[in-house]
């Protein structure tokens, strides 16, 4: 008597929609690379041996035992087919319909719901994501999956499909376990039935998948842990080789890290930056790129513990024999061993970025401009290696021409003997920061200031705070203190005629507190301003805390905000506008009380921080109106 579970009969169901999607551009679009079907498949068995392997560790019992772990090939030329089997985990009824029927990841199954035609041939692109098991509908007309799970009382199953649309399970009694796939290939894929060519393929893609791969009882793959090699036997063609195969990438990597420690802990790493960001491109968030191996046996793949989640773009291999072989995830989530590993390797890749930001300057700048997204976010989340990461950042600034970029040492190195801090500014581009009213003082004293132009800038400078005992202040604050030893305008005559056309000092704070009146909650405070230089006024944040471009982005990602009333407006008593509304409040109030609301707006256009424009638009409209003699004032 058999101990299976009675299944039920034979079913068929159709994929999910973004499946269907997916194998109609599998089966239609990729024509190039066909042979990329069989690394996707070996890969996965490859998979389910490791799966299987660390489960026999954790189970009590696992059914078939006593299979070893590999892989078969076998072709066969007079059926046109090609079955590759493993031993490894195996599916059950459920596992075959939620794995071979829908895409699991919400990132890729966006993905192929909105890849647009003209990117379909971008292959790529495409292997970043993996077509996976469906690149078998590449060469086969008809695909069988027999599978039976380690579970010892799950019963066997096998999934049909032509790839059209629908597939059938049913009930497959007496199967070993593991993973059997048939493919009865298609007409113009015969190539794949001829043993040649499939080893070819194999050495090609698979040379470094840890288990023996077997064609006709011999085994194809080298299986070596290239990673546990020293340095200087290892030939560049293998370095390349391997990062493909463990990104799955088509491509060469950017820059490679292969280091080795005893001290305090034995680890190995072999790690790669890579050329494209996927998150970049607008794909959701990527898996962890680095797996974690204890004496060359996978103990997590894609590790989330191994590296901080920031440095999840790093591709490669983390191997130390420190670590117990059967440890669980949740004692890899709580183990101070993990952590240990996971810092010293975090300092030796940042160690290594800025090595190659001093010797290769232009490599650096590149990796930057794809991935400095992610050690802004490390700057952001990450607490430990906030001194590293700022000597990492990049920005244009008012000292480098459009498009070069600078790193905040370079700045220190240009800055006056008694500048004390390091400025920056944000803006939606490099035009706006220098025609707006932020930079004025700074241009007037030369101090450079740095242009944070990604809204996750000034996030990252002000959770990092200083850098080298200077402090990292926004130039929007309000409480500068720039000092007056440097002003360009004492040696400028006009400067000195206008500052004589300025309003006095009591007529201007008398202008302010009217304002503030006028303004009412909307600000905290209106002052004379000691910087502005050419325009009438600007917004500045009194707390220093928090910058126009936070509070922008905060807005946008929808967090409660005060309306403003933490902003103060400053107000330029050199400005002829500033001169003219103090005369015009006493002639035409109704007309002085409109002019200042506009001017606060504008103020806050060029803060970036303007969110409802109407009521704005309706006031312009009604000054405009004045202007041009046909207001309502004068009709009536
Ligand atoms: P991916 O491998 O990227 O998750 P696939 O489409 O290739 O996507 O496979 C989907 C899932 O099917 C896998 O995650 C795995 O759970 C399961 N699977 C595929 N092939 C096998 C196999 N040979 N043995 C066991 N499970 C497999």
């Amino acid at each position: 008597m058999s101990s299976e579970k009675t299944a039920p009969a034979a079913e068929t169901r159709e994929f999910q929609a973004e499946v269907k999607k997916m194998l109609d551009i599998v089966i239609n679009s990729l024509y190039t690379e066909r042979e990329i079907f069989l690394r996707e498949l070996i890969s996965n068995s490859a998979d389910a041996l490791e799966k299987f392997r660390h489960q026999r560790l954790l189970s009590e019992e696992v059914f078939d035992d006593h299979l070893p772990l590999e892989i078969k090939i076998s072709a066969d030329q007079e059926q046109q087919t090609l079955t590759i089997t493993d031993t490894g985990l195996g599916m059950d009824r459920g596992e075959l319909e939620s794995n071979l029927g829908t895409i699991a990841h919400s990132g890729s199954r966006t993905f192929w719901a909105n890849l647009a035609e003209n990117q379909r041939k971008d292959l790529n692109l495409i292997g970043q994501f993996g077509v996976g098991f469906y690149a078998a509908f590449m060469v086969a007309a008809k695909v069988r999956v027999q599978s039976r799970s380690y579970r010892p009382e799950e019963p066997g199953h096998e999934w049909i499909s032509d790839g059209t649309g629908t597939y059938t399970i049913a009930p497959c009694p007496g199967i070993r376990r593991g993973t059997k796939i048939i493919l009865e290939l298609k007409e113009d894929a015969g190539e794949f039935a001829d043993q040649e060519r499939i080893k070819q393929i194999i050495r090609r893609y698979s040379s470094f998948v840890p288990f023996p791969i077997k064609v006709a009882d011999e085994t194809v793959n080298t299986v070596q842990a290239i990673w546990t090699r020293s340095k200087n036997e290892i030939k560049e063609e293998e370095y390349q080789e391997f990062y493909k195969y463990i990104a799955n990438a088509f491509d060469e990597p950017r820059a490679r890290l292969h280091f080795s420690a005893d001290a305090p802990l034995a680890v190995k790493a072999l790690l790669f930056l890579p050329q494209e960001n996927i998150e970049r491109l607008g794909f959701g968030r990527m898996d962890p790129g680095v797996n974690l191996y204890c004496q060359r046996v996978l103990i997590e793949q894609h590790s989330k513990n191994i590296l901080p989640e920031w440095l999840r773009f790093v591709k490669g291999v983390i191997d130390s024999e420190d670590l117990p072989l059967n440890i669980s995830r949740q004692a890899l989530q709580d183990s101070a061993l993990v952590a240990k590993i996971n810092r010293v390797i975090s300092k030796r890749l940042l160690k290594f970025l800025a090595e190659l930001a001093q010797n290769e300057p232009e490599t650096y700048e590149k990796f930057w401009n794809t991935f400095g997204m992610f050690l802004k976010e490390g700057a952001i989340s990450d607490f430990n290696y906030r001194k590293e990461l700022a000597g990492l950042l990049r920005f244009e600034s008012s000292h480098t021409e459009p498009g070069k970029l600078t790193s905040l040492s370079d700045y220190i190195a240009r800055m006056a003997p008694e500048q004390k801090d390091i400025y920056y500014i944000s803006g939606p581009s490099r035009e706006a920061v220098e025609t707006g009213p932020y930079l004025e003082a700074f241009r007037q004293r030369d101090l450079e200031v740095l242009y944070t132009l990604d809204p996750m800038d000034d996030f990252a400078l002000s959770h990092i705070g200083e850098f080298a005992e200077h402090q990292l202040v926004s130039a929007d604050r309000g409480d500068l203190e720039l000092g007056e030893a440097a002003k360009k305008e004492d040696q400028d005559p006009a400067a000195a005629e206008k500052a004589a056309a300025a309003l006095p000092p009591e007529e201007a704070q008398a202008l302010a507190a009217w304002m503030k009146e006028v303004l009412g909650d909307k600000v905290k405070e209106v002052k004379e301003s000691k910087r502005l230089t050419d325009s009438p006024a600007m917004v500045v944040n009194p707390d220093g805390f928090l910058t126009s471009s936070m509070e922008r982005v905060m807005r946008a990602s929808g967090q409660q905000m005060p309306d403003f009333g933490g902003k103060n407006l400053e107000i330029n008593p050199g400005h002829a506008l500033i001169g003219g509304l103090n005369r015009l409040r006493r002639e035409d109030e109704d007309l002085a009380r409109k002019i200042t609301a506009q001017i606060f707006d504008n103020a806050l256009i060029q803060a970036g921080l303007m969110t409802e424009p109407r009521a704005m638009v309706g006031r312009n409209y009604e000054i405009l109106a004045r202007l041009v003699g046909r207001g309502p004032a004068d009709s009536a």
